[in-house]
């Protein structure tokens, strides 16, 4: 936990966010600024700055993350229609929350 970090303070539950989803890991909830019709950011409660901050401990962390996407992606019906899951590594890579989070953006067609 970082005093200072925003998903940890929504993970924690202080920031009263409606969560769509949460496991003993992680939290799911709906992105503020939605980029597609399902927009979901997929937190886990362990503050990790980054994918470049992953150790061989989180290897499972990530597994979980992107199985439970699909999983989301079944439950908000975008599993046909197809969903983009992407993690923003670093500023240069369009990441501007620096703790680690999967998107899950479905229901457009990206062509
Ligand atoms: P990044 O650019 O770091 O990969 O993604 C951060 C995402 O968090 C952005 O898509 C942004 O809209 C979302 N976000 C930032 N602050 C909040 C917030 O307070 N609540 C929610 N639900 N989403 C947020
Ligand atoms: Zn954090």
């Amino acid at each position: 936990m970082s005093d200072e970090c925003l998903f940890c303070k929504i993970a924690t539950g202080e920031m009263n966010t409606e969560f769509v989803k949460t496991t003993d890991s992680m939290v799911v909830f709906k992105d503020i600024n939605p980029h597609a019709p399902v927009h979901l950011l997929l937190v886990p409660r362990k503050h990790i700055r980054s994918v470049n901050d992953l150790t061989d401990d989180d290897k499972g962390l990530v597994a979980e993350l992107i199985y439970e996407a699909r999983e989301l992606a079944k439950e908000f019906n975008v599993h046909e229609s197809g969903y983009k899951l992407l993690f923003n590594v670093e500023y240069g890579g369009g990441q501007r929350i620096f703790h680690l989070h999967l998107h899950l953006m479905g229901g457009k067609k990206w062509g």
